[in-house]
């Protein structure tokens, strides 16, 4: 069975390379060694901080707080992403009894050694007010579990004796800080605050000293842990593994449409490992989820508490998974509404109500997020949440903040302001891809226009380590497939595919393509057969595949066809090919029909000889339409752009262009069944 309370850190302190570099380099340093362990510190969760004297803009010696900057996260943080403030004005602070948080952001904001660096952590007071060069503040996962243990006070004296000191549960702040600074400077032997349901500080006259403090209190806490309260084996059975993909398959889209807002779609991303999975399979899970956040730091991300979806597959089927689901989210935005309209105490807006981390009994849990970004934190955050709420449970209990404290956090401006340091969504953020032929040409240029435009993308192509290629260059917005489009099998498990990275499809682009040409007496059934396979039965795979999710979803869709001139004019010597096309062409109005009264679209781009970058025009075809125009292969750029109204060539850029407007659910909301020409002007080929 899994083990899923926290364990002990590893010590990474490297003295010699330590020793080398700036106090500021070493405070990034420093950082970086902390956020290598997630159990140390979360995503983006922390904060570290040293004192020094160091000259100002005019030459004087100044004493300085340099501390993370907001929105920064230690595992990637550089020197560069760190805020210094002149600690002779932050003194005075400490005579105060207390201090709003707008006043005290503008204050801070004063202190600036220089305007332009980042905003400084909303913890920021913690470190000016507790004496030592070096302060770090974490909040490691065996620490949270003696901090947010019902009897956590107790507990933290019985492991830490005098070292430690508690302070009970208030919101991070000026005062919380205030009471940290007075605590340390009272209680000289001290070498660990630990603060109620919340986390860690530790302090030193060295980095070094600071760093081993963090590390020792956490594995003083795991060992008392593991000795004091082993955990206790998890009973329940979880799913054998492809039975948990199996069903989140069957299930995800589902979901993917419950939590979409106002048409904002979302991402899912599942974690089914074994411990999640032994986790979410206990029968002590669907109570211990629901107690509230481990950490205040994770409330913005994972909300108070999970969406909870029981589900027993000896007598659960699918659809019964299914309709839980809808009841779940519908039932989950109601109490976040209530619970918004029970604790806001002004004008603040209400957050959106789907819920951002979800789990399924046996199965997992799955992060729901407006990027693939957003949604892997969300699931991060949990797996952490998981290992607090285990060890906590062991020693007598868990406990959380409550819905008012909770609330305080999650409706606080200065932790809504780090919301607003991520880019404003791009116009397909949230929205799924899935790209045939994807993985070079015209299929390539897709897939990174729509990834540049916020949509994650499925890379299909028959060269699965082609499409590996383009979807690793686009980075984790991207997941690839190899996939046959003539083989009804393989693109039913292309979109399942889809469905695992992603948890749907929105925007369905069918773009694989081939192409031969032979005047009618030398085309052969194979060349037939080849050309009607790929271009027409694809096509309509794709679509029917693609369609099914996208109902399932009933968020709506669109599906672009890649069609060709040739589908409109009449060309000669290329039977299967053009007729192949116009199949293909036709095929697109008759699903725009079907399908509009789902809110799918279905529209075609027609290109013309987009020669670059493409595999086709790399193929014997350059030579055959060479031939049948009576001219050398490398005259054929010069011999189309001649031949277009406007004189131009048609790249596979110009095609993305068209794509991009077409699956766009704002600008293109009111189009289907349409044809895009993108080739340069052909008359015979105009739409009529
Ligand atoms: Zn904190």
């Amino acid at each position: 069975m899994p083990q899923t309370a926290p364990k002990t850190t590893a010590d990474r302190w490297d003295a010699e390379r330590a020793a080398s570099l700036s106090p500021l380099e070493g405070l990034a340093y420093r950082s970086n060694l902390l956020g290598a362990d997630r159990a140390v510190a979360n995503y983006g969760g922390g904060n570290t901080s040293i004192k020094v004297t160091e000259p100002d803009h005019v030459g004087r010696p100044t004493r300085v707080l340099w501390v993370k900057g907001s929105g920064s996260d230690l595992a990637t943080i550089t020197a560069d992403r760190f805020t210094a403030l002149r600690l002779d004005e932050i003194d005075p602070l400490r005579e105060r009894e207390e201090m709003p948080d707008a006043e005290m952001v503008a204050y801070l904001a004063r202190c600036q050694v220089e305007p332009s660096m980042p905003r400084s952590s909303i913890e920021t007071l913690l470190h000016a007010f507790v004496d030592a060069p070096h302060v770090d503040h974490t909040h490691p996962d065996a620490i949270n579990a003696i901090a947010g243990a019902a009897d956590g006070e107790r507990l933290a004296a019985e492991c830490f004796g005098d070292e430690a000191l508690w302070i009970p549960y208030i919101r991070p702040g000026f005062l919380l800080s205030r009471q940290v600074g007075e605590a340390v400077a009272a209680n000289p032997g001290a070498r660990f605050v630990i603060l109620a349901k919340h986390g860690l500080v530790t302090w030193g006259e060295t980095g070094e000293e600071s760093y081993r403090a963090t590390l020792e209190a956490i594995n003083r806490a795991a060992g008392f842990l593991a000795a004091k309260a082993p955990e206790p084996a998890l009973s329940g059975e979880p799913l054998p593994v492809e039975s948990r993909r199996e069903l989140l398959r069957a299930v995800l889209p589902t979901l993917r449409g419950a939590v979409a807002t106002d048409g904002a779609a979302k991402v899912l991303v599942a974690d089914t490992a074994d411990d999640v999975a032994a986790f979410a399979a206990d029968p002590s899970a669907a109570e211990v989820s629901q107690v509230g956040a481990a950490c205040p730091d994770h409330l913005v991300h994972t909300k108070r508490r999970p969406l909870w979806i029981a589900y027993d597959p000896a007598s659960d089927d699918h659809e019964a998974v299914r309709e839980r689901i809808r009841a779940g989210v519908e039932e989950f935005r109601a109490g976040e509404r209530e619970y918004f309209e029970r604790h806001r105490e002004g004008d603040e807006t209400i957050a959106d109500t789907a819920p951002r981390v979800v789990a399924i009994e046996g199965v997992g849990i799955v992060g729901v997020g407006r990027n693939v970004k957003a949604a892997s934190l969300s699931r991060d955050l949990y797996h952490r949440a998981i290992a607090v709420m285990r060890g906590a449970t062991a020693l007598d209990g868990f406990v959380s903040l409550d819905d008012a404290e909770s609330f305080a956090v999650e409706y606080w401006p200065l932790e809504l302001y780090k919301l607003s340091l991520a880019p404003p969504p791009r116009e397909l953020e949230g929205r799924v891809a899935l790209i045939s032929g994807g993985a070079g040409g015209i299929g390539a240029a897709i897939a990174g226009r729509l990834a540049a435009d916020g949509a994650c993308v499925v890379i299909a192509d028959l060269d699965g380590d082609g499409a590996a290629r383009t979807a690793g260059e686009l980075g984790e917005v991207a997941a690839a497939v190899a996939v046959d489009v003539t083989d009804e099998d393989a693109v039913a498990a292309a979109f399942a595919g889809a469905v695992d990275a992603f948890g749907g499809i929105d925007l369905v682009v069918a773009s694989a393509g081939i192409a031969s040409s032979a005047p009618l007496a030398e085309a052969t059934v194979a060349e037939w057969e080849r050309n009607y396979g790929v271009l027409a039965k694809g096509y309509f795979l794709l679509a029917r595949e693609g369609a099914a999710v996208q109902r399932a979803q009933g968020q709506g869709g669109a599906i672009v066809f890649i069609g060709s001139k040739n589908a409109l004019a009449a060309g000669k010597s290329a039977v299967a090919y053009s007729s192949a096309k116009a199949a293909e062409l036709h095929m697109a109005r008759c699903l725009a029909e079907e399908l509009g009264p789902d809110g799918i679209r279905v529209n075609t781009v027609n290109p013309d000889a987009v020669l670059e970058g493409s595999r086709i025009w790399d193929s014997s075809w350059r030579a055959e339409r060479a031939r049948a125009y009576g001219i050398e292969p490398d005259q054929l750029e010069a011999h189309y752009r001649a031949r277009t109204t406007l004189k131009v060539n048609v790249t596979p850029a110009d095609i993305a262009e068209a794509v991009a407007f077409l699956a766009s659910p704002t600008r293109a909301a009111k189009s289907t069944g349409n044809v895009i020409n993108v080739d340069g002007g052909v008359p015979t080929a105009y739409p009529r």
